[in-house]
């Protein structure tokens, strides 16, 4: 019974001096000190992993709500094809004299033409865009005015008054597309989702 005691006694007493028996042939400080972080880890390691994580958080930059992350360079980029794609579609459409045939074929005036107004607000909106970075914006001046000057033109009762020629205003839609875009090929249109809405107009 005793022994037991005795034997208890002397494995508590031997513990420290096992302690610094482990500890004592590194002389390498870093490793002491990580033998020493072990030794004294088995309460300290779970409270103490999660804070490693912690400063990976901040290197990702948080979403600026209400702020587009796109550059200017790419929201002209974006104004000029949709200017240039609804040019383009005037274009077309003013060359049919903004008529569609009817279901007895006659070639009835619409109101598809009069997108004067909105063709105007998104030029006028690509000004500040494009002076922001340095372009120049007078195509954008001259496409607005153009285009509100072609409003009163294009309506249902104008078209069939007849007065205008619809041919020689689509060919100044095409002439400002190419000014525009730099080029009168349609593939300059294509963006993302243009081409197939391109290719799905008849
Ligand atoms: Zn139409």
């Amino acid at each position: 019974m005793f022994n037991w005691i005795g034997l208890a006694l002397q494995t508590l007493s031997r513990l420290p001096l096992e302690k610094l028996i482990k500890f004592k042939p590194s002389e390498n400080p870093l490793r002491g000190s990580a033998e020493m972080a072990t030794a004294a880890a088995p309460v300290a390691a779970p409270a103490a992993l999660p804070a490693p994580a912690a400063p990976a958080a901040p290197a990702a930059a948080p979403p600026t709500p209400g702020q587009s992350a796109l550059s200017s360079e790419e929201l002209i980029a974006y104004q000029n094809r949709e200017l240039g794609r609804e040019l383009w579609l005037l274009e077309r459409h003013l060359s049919q004299g903004c008529r569609i045939p009817d279901r007895k074929g006659r070639r009835t005036p619409c109101d598809c033409c009069a997108k004067g107004s909105f063709i105007a607000g998104m030029a006028y909106e690509s000004i500040p865009i494009a002076e922001r970075i340095g372009l120049p914006s007078k195509i954008y001046h001259e496409i607005a005015q153009w285009a509100e000057k072609l409003e009163p033109k294009v309506t249902v009762p104008a078209i069939t008054e007849g007065g205008h020629d619809y041919k020689k205003l689509s060919g100044e839609a095409s002439m400002l597309r190419k000014k525009l875009m730099g080029t009168i090929s349609l593939k300059a249109l294509d963006g993302e989702e243009k081409e197939a809405q391109i290719k799905s107009i008849p």
